[in-house]
């Protein structure tokens, strides 16, 4: 996990700086959101190697890695959510992005684990998808897109279908609202 985390650190740059160099001025709701999470030692940085059709072929829009003994790091892949211009779409994208990640980052300090579950076919990984997605649907609704926030509900509900415990599920979400009231207290 250090040499994982070691390699995104060396590749990447803060996400205020990539952004500059676009001549992308972080909107109102994520300058907000950014300033939460340094205030809780979350570093977010961005990619500074991918060219804009390699972070396309990505899968990820971002990545959490967390590391003992080191802040946890978002990875966001910058590029992919900056298309052409910087039109309502892709604030709205990178800050959901930026949300979905921070509540990742949140799970040692909530104790929801030590290390974030990497088996893509298991439950507990499921469930820590859910949970972000609950909890960035919270953050969107708090400090500005609305619209994402009902859109990562309902995502969140499709994960439901391949879950056999409704009470995980239900457990994840409040996980989730407990992140978001974590990053960003009402
Ligand atoms: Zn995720």
């Amino acid at each position: 996990m250090a040499e994982r985390y070691e390699h995104l650190v060396r590749f990447s740059i803060p996400l205020r700086k990539r952004m500059a160099e676009f001549k992308w001025q972080p909107e109102r709701p994520l300058e907000h959101l950014l300033q939460q999470l340094e205030i809780r030692g979350i570093n977010v940085v961005a990619d500074n190697v991918l060219s804009q059709e390699d972070s396309y072929s990505q899968p990820r829009f971002g990545l959490t890695v967390l590391c003992s003994g080191r802040p946890p790091l978002a990875y966001i892949n910058l590029l992919k959510h900056n298309n052409s211009s910087c039109n309502e779409l892709d604030a709205a994208t990178l800050f959901d992005t930026v949300a979905h990640e921070a509540v990742h980052a949140t799970a040692v300090a909530l104790g929801r684990h030590e290390e974030l579950p990497e088996k893509q076919d298991s439950d507990e990984y499921f469930l820590e998808e859910v949970c972000a997605h609950i909890g960035a649907g919270e953050i969107n609704q708090r400090l500005g897109f609305p619209l994402q926030a009902q859109r990562n509900r309902f995502e969140a509900n499709m994960f439901q279908l391949s879950l056999a415990q409704k009470t995980a599920f239900n457990v994840a979400c409040a996980r989730g609202i407990d992140a978001a009231n974590y990053l960003v207290p009402r």
